[in-house]
């Protein structure tokens, strides 16, 4: 049994054991279904006796999620529904419900049946023998084109040669977290959510499962590859400073050849003279200097950006309205509850 006592900060009133966490965006298809084998997941895991909720958080859907939500909360008492005064992004989301979880343990799960809730059983075992962390590994991604699994791959190669924490491959967002670590991520102040990173940079005792990725079983994926990009982008500028180190190498770099360069034609101008030829080396020089200095700037203009977002203080979300699980101790939690950001 996990008992260990946070230490960071006030530490929620644990309320249930477990607390399962739900993003769901336009997932009126899918959700019906994905309830069902949730709540039979939950049923069937002894250890749990019983003690567990579910809290949707609806992330702006524009379709029936949210009216989908509220009837599944009617049926059962151990729901909570969360709804978000607009679409925040699944990170926000994943952010909004870690807040209003009450459980011992929390489980983040996607709403699609990607992650197999069937596996709630084994997450909470591995908890119990003591892990703070359990990573769900995909060991197959069934249904995901080569592309998108090829960009992934080479997206961790990267991440993991720039970023001083290891972020494990092929680990979504799907995973337990004890109360602690929910603690420790709930006091993280940054505004930039790349929550893969996040669960990494805590640390505690992390174990790691290997499971089968299903394709969606309903509805489509929310991200473009664009949006993938800039995931990408957010991930690596939030956990390495890295690139900017590149770009004062290249500038480093490129400068001492230019001066390489220009004591060589000094040398040959007043040998052999200079001869009007040399467009070609013009140019180039021209373009390259040209390109890198751009590129450079765009690097830190990714950092200046992210400056500015932070400095900024926003909230990293905002509940329109919190209904928390009728079984709950008591109503503590209301939509008065923002992050203390
Ligand atoms: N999601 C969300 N807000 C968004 C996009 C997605 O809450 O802006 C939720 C979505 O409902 C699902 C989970 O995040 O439960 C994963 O989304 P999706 O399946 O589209 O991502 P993929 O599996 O393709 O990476
Ligand atoms: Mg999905």
């Amino acid at each position: 049994m996990n008992s260990t006592v946070t230490t960071l900060g006030p530490a929620t009133p644990a309320g249930c054991m477990l607390s399962v966490i739900v993003p769901a965006y336009n997932e009126e298809e899918v959700l019906p279904i994905f309830h069902g084998r949730l709540v039979a997941a939950l049923a069937n895991t002894p250890e749990l006796a019983g003690n567990w909720e579910v809290v949707y958080v609806n992330d702006g859907s524009k379709d029936g999620t949210l009216r989908i939500l509220r009837e599944l909360q009617q049926q059962d008492p151990s729901i909570g529904v969360a709804n978000l005064s607009r679409n925040f992004g699944k990170e926000a989301a994943m952010s909004a419900g870690l807040k209003l979880a009450r459980g011992k343990a929390i489980i983040l799960i996607d709403a699609d049946l990607q992650d197999p809730p069937e596996l709630i059983g084994d997450m909470v075992r591995a908890w119990q023998q003591g892990a703070d962390v359990v990573n769900m590994k995909r060991a197959s991604r069934q249904g995901e084109t080569w592309f998108k699994k090829a960009s992934a791959a080479w997206f961790y190669k990267i991440i993991n040669w720039l970023s001083e924490v290891h972020i494990p491959e092929n680990v979504g967002d799907f995973r337990l977290l004890s109360r602690r670590a929910v603690d420790a991520l709930n006091q993280l102040p940054e505004s930039n959510r790349f929550m893969k990173g996040l669960f990494a940079w805590i640390g505690y005792k992390q174990v790691m499962v290997e499971y089968d990725r299903h394709p969606r079983a309903a509805g489509q994926t929310k991200w473009p590859y664009l949006k993938l990009f800039n995931f990408a982008v957010e991930g690596i500028t939030g956990f390495s400073v890295v690139p900017l180190r590149l770009a004062s190498y290249a500038g480093f770099l490129t400068a001492f050849s230019a001066f390489v360069y220009a004591l060589f034609l000094l040398v040959k101008t007043l040998t052999i003279g200079d001869s009007v030829k040399g467009f070609p080396t013009l140019i180039l020089t021209i373009l390259i200097l040209g390109g890198l200095q751009l590129m450079a700037m765009g690097i830190i203009g990714e950092y200046l950006g992210r400056l500015f977002k932070e400095s900024k203080r926003r909230p990293l979300f905002l509940l329109d309205d919190y209904q928390a699980p009728q079984n709950a101790a008591q109503g503590t939690q209301s939509h008065a509850l923002m992050p203390d950001a």
